[in-house]
């Protein structure tokens, strides 16, 4: 059933002016008050824009990662110095490991390119490693008080709406279309605040499925006939389920037998060795859990082996030095539980 959405006026883009103060005016009321938001150092922002591009605000800030990665890493020297174990550790349960990395390397090139000092050009800044248009855009606003074209899932969502265009969301083209409408809209003034506004409209008004019209501080300059169906999307990939077996094996001393992946993406992160289906079927399952990584869904399953020497890449690690160690989160869980019951 299509929503009763009230009146349609005009497009924001034939009164930006009034478009913005209506959308200024309910941020000013209702705005929320993140840590990100009451700093403009561009490496405490870059933290932040990092750890939210894959992971919802709550975990980041309730589970406290933003807070302690900065009192980890307080500035680019820092983090640059970092080895792969203390950086992977700060980021644990973060997933996405690779955003970590690019961290640190952004660090690095301000650091031996800029002599430590972020640029404030958007040439310079998306020369950066891991740094694309959005996160640009976002380090232009929110630490240079520049205008930039600044469009994440929410601002997309609100501007397909406010525009009632049909384009498929993550085309080419529409991504060109709303960088667009993001920089005509952004005010100049303060772009800083605008930016946070349309991106706080997507995140709890103009929500993804219902959005809540009669709440919408700019609902009449919104086009949209049937929100409740609007972005258009690409049809998401097929999930597809994969099955990991994995040994728990612990030699006399009450060691736990670990292996350290080496490949490009999860390279330093630790986990329980797996093994193939064939070796584990004679093995007692004593404990499985499920989780999702990209277009997959794993079903980890973990069996009770015999002491066996270590392959390659594998190790025999004392129960005290996991703390210390990045493990990654499904593993973590099996460790827990394993401990606690074995
Ligand atoms: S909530 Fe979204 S769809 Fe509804 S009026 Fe506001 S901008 Fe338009």
């Amino acid at each position: 059933m299509a929503l009763i959405k009230p009146r349609f006026e005009g497009s924001p883009l034939e009164a930006p002016e009034a478009f913005r103060k209506a959308l200024g005016v309910w941020f000013s009321k209702d705005g929320k008050d993140f840590p990100w938001r009451r700093t403009s150092d561009p490496y405490a922002i870059l933290v932040s824009e990092m750890m939210l591009q894959q992971t919802r605000v709550a975990t980041v800030l309730g589970k406290g990662y933003y807070t302690r990665f900065l009192a980890e890493f307080p500035d680019v020297g820092a983090l640059a110095a970092a080895d792969d174990t203390r950086l992977l550790k700060a980021w644990e349960g973060l997933g996405y490991y690779r955003r970590a990395r690019m961290l640190r390397d952004a660090a690095s090139a301000v650091l031996d390119i800029h002599r430590g000092v972020f640029p404030s050009g958007e040439k310079e800044l998306l020369a950066l490693p891991g740094i694309g248009p959005y996160t640009a855009a976002a380090l232009l606003s929110f630490s240079f008080g520049k205008p930039s074209a600044l469009v994440d899932g929410n601002v997309s969502r609100v501007l397909s709406r406010l525009m009632d265009d049909p384009a498929t969301i993550d085309s080419a083209a529409t991504i060109k279309q709303h960088r667009k409408w993001a920089l005509s809209l952004c005010n100049s003034e303060d772009p800083r605040r605008h930016h946070y506004a349309m991106m706080e409209l997507g995140q709890t008004i103009c929500r993804p499925g219902s959005p809540l019209c009669e709440m919408c501080p700019v609902t009449r300059f919104c086009k949209a006939r049937e929100p409740e169906n609007l972005p258009v999307k690409k049809k998401a990939p097929a999930v597809t389920k994969i099955t990991e077996y994995a040994i728990w094996c612990r030699d006399a001393t009450g060691r736990i037998l670990l292996h350290c992946e080496s490949g490009s993406r999860r390279k330093g992160l630790w986990k329980l060795p797996l093994r193939s289906a064939e070796s584990c079927s004679a093995l007692k399952m004593i404990f499985d859990t499920t989780y999702p990584i990209t277009r997959y869904k794993v079903h980890l399953k973990v069996h009770e082996a015999e002491t066996e020497p270590p392959a390659n890449g594998e190790e025999w690690i004392a129960p005290e030095r996991l703390g210390s160690l990045p493990v990654a989160a499904p593993f973590r869980k099996a460790l827990n539980r394993l401990l606690s019951d074995f």
